[in-house]
């Protein structure tokens, strides 16, 4: 397994059997050895530092129905709410104040917010906010609608693929929904020029370890900026009510895994991390992660954008908690860093490359 763990680092690329293996087969020896170096690998590219990333939750109105999800279209049981420009505005307005140099405007997929409204929203925040990045996190959308939203502004995008397997992708979605097209619309997104995220949830219904090589072997050959990492949450109000969350162990040993496989990823420790564990954000961090997301939302709307249960969102997890964070960064040996963060992790990667 060691050797395994060593090759990873070294070549960056794994065949489907070795991947399993490497999952499948994991001790708690191979799980430490794998932490370490994902560690030491985080800090050749990034030292102690972390970004952070201000999450404004701008529309809980979806017309997916994915099963996982609390804010999917069947559940009746939820109150829809919808920001304002001018909220939007001004939650980034606070968050610049606080120090955010990243504003990621996440939503359902809501059709009130066409090409035209979206596209007219991003060039006034990119207007209002010239040396802050734009990163979307919207879902799936044609090329040409992220070509407009990319000249309006946006420079990021988040979309996890949530499974590479289309077996598994059926037992999560419902008919309609097609992973082909959310593989599409990720490359769609990396060559239109996006710093592009994608990324799994850890331990949905039916996941197996195959699964999970399949992953990683997407994402061994999209090779996004970013990862987004994160253990399943049961939501009262889905098909998955009574399913299990995720392991905390599990989330981080693939955390582990990313940074080795993708040296110069973003990768954050997640809200459901957090929300799994209390001491998910440290354990994320210690096992490569170097992001975090506070949420800059209004406090109001927080609750309502309830992908799972008892999700985190004050104190800590809040962008007002700010300081909080500083602290418990800084009781682990990390710094909470105000910068856009892409500058440090393109410059590096090109070194990478060109070593
Ligand atoms: N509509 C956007 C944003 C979705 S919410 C999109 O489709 O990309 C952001 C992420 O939350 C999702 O990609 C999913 O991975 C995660 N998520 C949703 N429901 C969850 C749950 N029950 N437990 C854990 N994570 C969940």
């Amino acid at each position: 397994m060691r050797d395994l763990i060593l090759k990873l680092e070294k070549e960056r690329s794994l065949s489907k059997a070795e991947w399993m293996r490497l999952i499948g087969e994991r001790t708690p020896e191979s799980s430490a050895f794998l932490l370490e170096r994902a560690q030491a690998v985080r800090h050749a590219f990034y030292g102690r530092s972390i970004y952070i990333r201000g999450l404004i939750e701008f529309t809980n109105h979806c017309k997916n129905d994915c099963y996982y999800c609390g804010i999917r279209c069947s559940n009746r049981s939820l109150s829809r709410y919808r920001m304002t420009e001018a909220e939007i505005l001004s939650c980034c307005q606070n968050g610049y104040e606080l120090g955010f140099r990243t504003f990621v405007l996440q939503g359902g997929e809501d059709n009130w917010f066409t090409q035209e409204r979206m596209t007219a929203l991003i060039a006034k925040i990119r207007h209002a906010f010239p040396d802050c990045a734009i990163t979307l996190s919207v879902g799936e959308r044609e090329r040409e609608e992220y070509q407009a939203y990319f000249d309006a502004g946006a420079d990021r995008f988040l979309l996890r693929h949530e499974t590479a397997e289309e077996a598994h992708y059926r037992q999560l979605h419902p008919k309609g929904m097609e992973l082909q097209h959310r593989k599409e619309c990720l490359w769609h997104l990396k060559e239109i020029g996006y710093q592009t995220g994608s990324g799994i949830m850890v331990g949905t219904p039916g996941q197996k370890t195959e699964h999970l090589a399949e992953d990683m072997l997407f994402l061994q050959e999209l090779r996004p900026q970013m990862v987004g990492i994160g253990p399943f949450l049961p939501h009262k109000d889905t098909p998955f009510s009574g399913a299990q969350a995720g392991s905390l162990e599990l989330t981080l040993y693939l955390l582990g895994l990313v940074r080795l496989l993708l040296p110069t990823a973003l990768i954050p420790a997640t809200t459901a991390l957090s929300t799994l564990h209390p001491e998910g954000r440290r354990r994320g961090i210690l096992a490569g992660a170097n992001v975090l997301m506070p949420n800059l939302s209004p406090v109001e709307n927080r609750k309502n954008y309830s992908l799972y249960d008892n999700k985190r969102c004050m104190d800590s997890e809040a962008a007002e908690g700010l300081f909080l964070l500083k602290e418990e960064m800084k009781e682990i040996g990390y710094e909470i860093v105000m910068d856009r963060g892409d500058a440090i992790a393109e410059g590096k990667a090109e070194r990478y490359e060109s070593e």
